[in-house]
């Protein structure tokens, strides 16, 4: 999805894994795609892009056809059902309940060495900007990671979300991880 934010750093990360990837922006670019990423950036811009592009309906139905999805930050914002204390319209296909710009001001960007078992026994170099919280989680919902208690990588059957931006870092597992789900599907 590249209507706004990092999408050209998902784009770097899968040309490393030998994977070709093409920039979405409207109705037509959904028609050949395997998989959607919707990447960090700015969810209030996406939002009202999405709805500009007649966007939010469509990749509804895709999923519900078993279209994989990552979202990353605002992408995991976009994706759940519930943002707290918010009207910004989402997309609403991940059983989730997020808090946005939750780590507060003054720690709004850091960097964490993150346990994330399904990556393997390394801890993950997790980016976190301005990130958000995911504050629920339903039944569906897999918890693959945490940070100091808070749920921050989730999975629900083909849609995998972190609130951190690992296409910031060279490790290429989260990635791997989600082409897995692709081929799996
Ligand atoms: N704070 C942003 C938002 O609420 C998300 C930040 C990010 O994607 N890095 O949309």
């Amino acid at each position: 999805m590249a209507l706004q934010g990092a999408f050209r750093e998902h784009q770097i990360m899968l040309a490393g894994l030998g994977v070709s990837s093409a920039q979405v922006r409207k109705p037509a670019d959904l028609h050949n795609i395997d998989a959607l990423i919707i990447p960090g950036g700015e969810s209030t811009t996406i939002s009202i892009l999405l709805a500009d592009y007649e966007l939010f309906d469509r990749i509804g139905l895709l999923v519900e056809k078993g279209l994989p999805v990552l979202g990353t930050c605002a992408g995991t914002i976009l994706l759940a059902k519930e943002i707290e204390d918010s009207t910004l319209p989402s997309l609403g296909l991940m059983d989730l309940k997020v808090r946005r710009n939750a780590f507060g001001r003054q720690v709004d960007s850091f960097e964490e060495d993150l346990p994330i078992p399904v990556l393997g026994e390394e801890p993950f170099r997790a980016v976190f900007i301005r990130a958000p919280q995911i504050t629920g989680a339903g039944q569906d919902v897999e918890v693959l990671a945490r940070y100091n208690s808070k749920i921050v990588m989730v999975r629900q059957n083909k849609m995998l979300a972190a609130t951190f931006h690992p296409e910031l870092t060279a490790d290429q597992r989260l990635h791997k991880y989600f082409l897995e789900l692709l081929k799996a599907s």
